[in-house]
């Protein structure tokens, strides 16, 4: 990847793992959107957002812990064909500078144990089962919203205890460095007023 703007930092090493979503078809639009717009696999974010990031490194080293990245920086190609490729409501925002990512100001992430498995959380992030990806490619959305009420912070239920104690550490844990969480997507965290951030064609 070409060299970034000075404003912009790529996110590299424990303890982060980096797996982005859209890099590999293992999404809700079965393709990797990332790879297609020859950006790849890379974690960026504007140097504010690494500001409150980096704070979470002696923490998670601590805690013996990672934090894995499934989204960060969106180049505003890759939104306008991820919206193309899904165009219904209550998936991708109606353009790029409605979404934090194409600011690179938000991330989406989850908490791994030292051996990088993924802790238990309510649902995966993006709330992706290669079911649902199938039925919303199909255009059907109805089973998958019902789902994604699972993904909401007020979400409950006893028989997911230990998964709802993992989705309310990890908001402690990002909300304790200064970024802010979404009430219906546990994964996604922003940096306040990100969305008054430049747009970079990275
Ligand atoms: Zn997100």
């Amino acid at each position: 990847m070409k060299k970034l703007p000075k404003d912009y930092i790529e996110i590299n090493g424990d303890p982060f793992i980096i797996s982005m979503m859209y890099a590999i078809p293992q999404n809700m639009t079965g393709i990797a959107v990332y790879e297609k717009v020859g950006f790849g696999n890379h974690a960026i974010v504007h140097k504010d957002m690494w500001e409150k990031i980096v704070k979470l490194i002696p923490i998670l080293k601590q805690k013996k812990l990672k934090l894995k990245i499934f989204d960060a920086y969106r180049p505003p190609l890759a939104h306008k064909m991820l919206k193309e490729i899904i165009p219904m409501d209550g998936f991708f925002a109606a353009n790029p500078e409605r979404s934090q990512h194409c600011h690179a100001t938000a991330v989406d992430v989850c908490l791994c144990d030292e051996n990088g498995n993924e802790l238990a959380y309510p649902t995966k992030v993006d709330a992706y089962t290669p079911y649902f990806a199938k039925q919303i490619q199909e255009g059907k959305t109805d089973e998958f919203f019902a789902h994604l009420q699972k993904a909401r912070h007020d979400y409950n239920a006893p028989e997911i205890a230990e998964a709802v104690k993992n989705r309310q550490f990890l908001k402690q844990l990002m909300e304790s460095v200064g970024l802010e969480s979404l009430p219906h997507e546990w994964w996604h965290y922003n940096l306040p007023g990100g969305r008054d951030y430049p747009m970079p064609e990275l």
